[in-house]
This record gives structure tokens, sequence and C-alpha cells, in this order.
């Protein structure tokens, strides 16, 4: 049996191996390595896949922060998000000046509990901002509901869930990142559509607030060294956007490969009384950037998973109203429950596209052998 891989780029870059190379060898040849034709024409593939307007830039980080930035909020003004979520979500508030005000997360999926928004709205908040986390979106339909009674902007943060459709009680579908007024997205590595380094997007269906973005991440340029705004220098490279136009063919396959991985998982752990495996919802789809389950024992089942060569990870170990940094914001242990339990109880198995069978089996045996001692 192959080594097993937490996430398995390399095995992934093989299947695309010539045509990833040489696109990246025309990049290099063509030495436009800045703004280059391959990002323009990487971002009008995404967009028409998106069906919404896409800026490409440096990582996900910068996407928030420009998000943030596109909508004028100031000094102040309030964000809602949760505190079980990747620290860019928060962090990039905290440096805009705004203040990040917290609501839990649900506990079957992690995300949003969209029944306590209406009470942390105050008049200083601006904007909520949702995390599709592991790969499945957040209550849309309900967030975008609220935000208009409250005058309220909604920045989804998808840069665990590209590709997740969202779907309407009508039965209409969108995108993971289209729904809000911004959505934000990574190219990570690891991410459903990751790059070889750095890069990230950010989608906008207003042509004016995509154009605005656009400057943003120019300098706030609006023609050669005239400058109407203040923006930052945050673009994605053309080897990247090459990589990344080469890999958005593969991007609905790749999908597939997960959710084929996760209904494998569900299939052989649904019998284990001692996990609960991810809970699905009717609104979304699932494109299981993570496959996070929950057990009471977990520290002694990754332990156990370490000891026969099969890697797990705890996303995530703490939250955030409780770190170090985030202290000054005022929270006590014991004002998100549901999150400081999660931090305890989840573990993400081996999730990526080159999973086959035996490997999964073998993942599957051995968590049997852990829960019925065997
Ligand atoms: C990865 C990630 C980000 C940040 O993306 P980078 O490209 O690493 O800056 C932001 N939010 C969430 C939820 C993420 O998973």
């Amino acid at each position: 049996m192959q080594t097993i891989h937490m996430c398995d780029l390399y095995g992934q870059y093989f299947t695309m191996k010539e045509e990833i190379d040489s696109a990246m060898q025309e990049v290099i040849k063509s030495t436009k390595f800045i703004k280059s034709g391959k990002v323009v024409d990487f971002e009008e593939k995404l967009a028409a896949y998106l069906n919404t307007n896409v800026i490409t830039c440096g990582n996900g980080t910068d996407a928030l922060q420009m998000a943030y930035m596109a909508l004028g909020l100031k000094p102040g003004d309030e964000v809602i998000t949760t505190p079980f979520t990747f620290v860019a979500t928060v962090e990039t508030a905290v440096l805009m000046g705004l203040k990040p005000v917290f609501v839990d997360v649900c506990q079957g999926t992690y995300n949003m509990d969209v029944s306590q928004l209406e009470d942390v709205i105050t008049p200083n908040t601006k904007a909520i901002v949702p995390v599709h986390l592991f790969g499945q979106c957040a209550n849309m339909e309900e967030i975008m509901a609220i935000a208009p009674k409250h005058n309220l902007y909604v920045i989804e943060d998808a840069c665990q869930a590209l590709g997740t459709d969202y779907i309407f009680k009508d039965g209409t579908k969108q995108k993971a990142g289209t729904i809000g007024d911004i959505g934000c997205n990574s190219f990570f590595p690891s991410k459903n559509l990751g790059c070889f380094g750095d890069g990230g997007a950010v989608f906008a269906k207003d042509d004016k607030l995509a154009g605005t973005i656009r400057s943003i991440a120019n300098h706030g340029m609006k023609a050669k060294y005239q400058y109407e705004r203040i923006g930052v220098n945050s673009r994605l490279d053309s080897i990247q956007a090459a990589i990344l136009e080469v890999k958005l063919k593969y991007f609905d396959k790749h999908i597939q490969a997960r959710q084929k991985a996760a209904a494998y998982y569900d299939m052989h752990l649904a019998e284990l009384a001692w996990i609960e495996i991810p809970r699905r919802v009717e609104y979304s789809t699932h494109t299981f950037h993570q496959y996070t389950l929950k057990t009471d024992r977990r520290d002694e089942l990754q332990a156990f998973l370490k000891t026969k060569g099969i890697p797990s990870m705890v996303y995530y170990p703490e939250v955030f109203h409780l770190q170090e940094a985030y202290k000054f914001l005022g929270y006590q242990e014991g004002d998100f429950p549901v999150s400081e339990k999660l931090v305890k109880t989840v573990l993400s198995l081996p999730m990526h596209t080159e999973l086959d069978e035996e490997q999964l089996e073998y993942i599957v045996i051995s968590l049997k052998e852990f829960f019925y001692n065997i």
C-alpha cells in the first residue's frame, strides 16, 4: 500500500504533470511573470465557472482584507463571525480596526449558528462574515434574509469551499462565495483548488464593487500612476495562474474524488457509536476540504492512528475568543460552548483526490480496531 498522506499534492500533480509542466514553461519562456494573459485567462475561466466577477490576488487573507477595504468599513465597525475558524477571518478584521463579534457555530455542521445573529447586531454592526467551514456552506438563505433587515453586508469566507453548491429552497443553486456581496477564496496548495504556492481571489457580482476591488489590489490605481484610493499590492503571479488554469479543467473531477472518499468513510464509520461523522445539510453540497469527525476519545484515537501510519489533524485546536492575541476582545471561557467543545473533540482524517480504496479500507479498519478494541 502507498504511504497515506493527509493531502497528496505530489500524487495529484503526477496525474496532470505534462500539462502543468508545459503551462509553466510557457510562462517562463514569455518572462511575463506578473499580470500576463495567463492571469486574465484564468480569471475569465473561473468567472465563467462561478458566474461572477473574479479578481485574483496574493492569498485568501488578502482577499478578506480587501473585502473589508472595498466595502468602506471604518474603525470601530463591527463584523460578526465565528470563533471556530482559521485565523485570517478574524485577524484581517482586527488589522482594519474593525471589531470582530462572535456567534457560536452549530455542533453538527461547524458553521455559523444563524439563530444567534440577531442577538448580537448593534447599530455599529456592518457585516456578517460566514465561513463555509471544511467545504459545506453556512445557512446563506437565512443570512441573506437577516442582512438587509439591518443594512448589513455579507462577506463569505469561501476559502475552504470553492466549488460547493448552495441550494436555495426553490431549488436554484449558486456557488459558494457568489451569494453575498463579496466572496473570498484561497488557492493555498491544500485548498479545494490549490496552486503551487500562495494565491487567492475575491468574488463580487456587482461590477462597480468588482472594479473597486481590482483597484485596491493594484495599489489603488485608476490609470497608470494615477491613484484614486489607498490600496495594497496583492496579485496572483502568472506561473500560479497557469497551473490553476490547468487544474480548473479537472476541478469537478477532483471534487468528485473527495466526495467519493467521504462517502466511503461515511458508509463504514456510521456504525461506530463513539464517533459522529460530518453532518450534511439539505441546503449545500459538501466538497470536503476536510472530512472532520467528532469523538470524545480524540487524542487517544489520533495517537493510535499515528502508530498505524495514518496521519490526522486537529482543525482547529483552539477557539479565537480565548487565544492570547484576541483576549482584548473581552470574551470569557463559556461564551461559546459549542466551539469550546469542538476544539476538544474534532479530528480530520486524510482527505485528498488520490486516496484509493485500499488506503480507505485500511483507515476505516484501523478506526474500528481502535473502537472495538480488537
Ligand atoms: C485558508 C483560509 C484562509 C486564508 O487563506 P490564505 O491563502 O492562506 O491566506 C482564510 N480563511 C479560511 C477559512 C481558510 O481556510
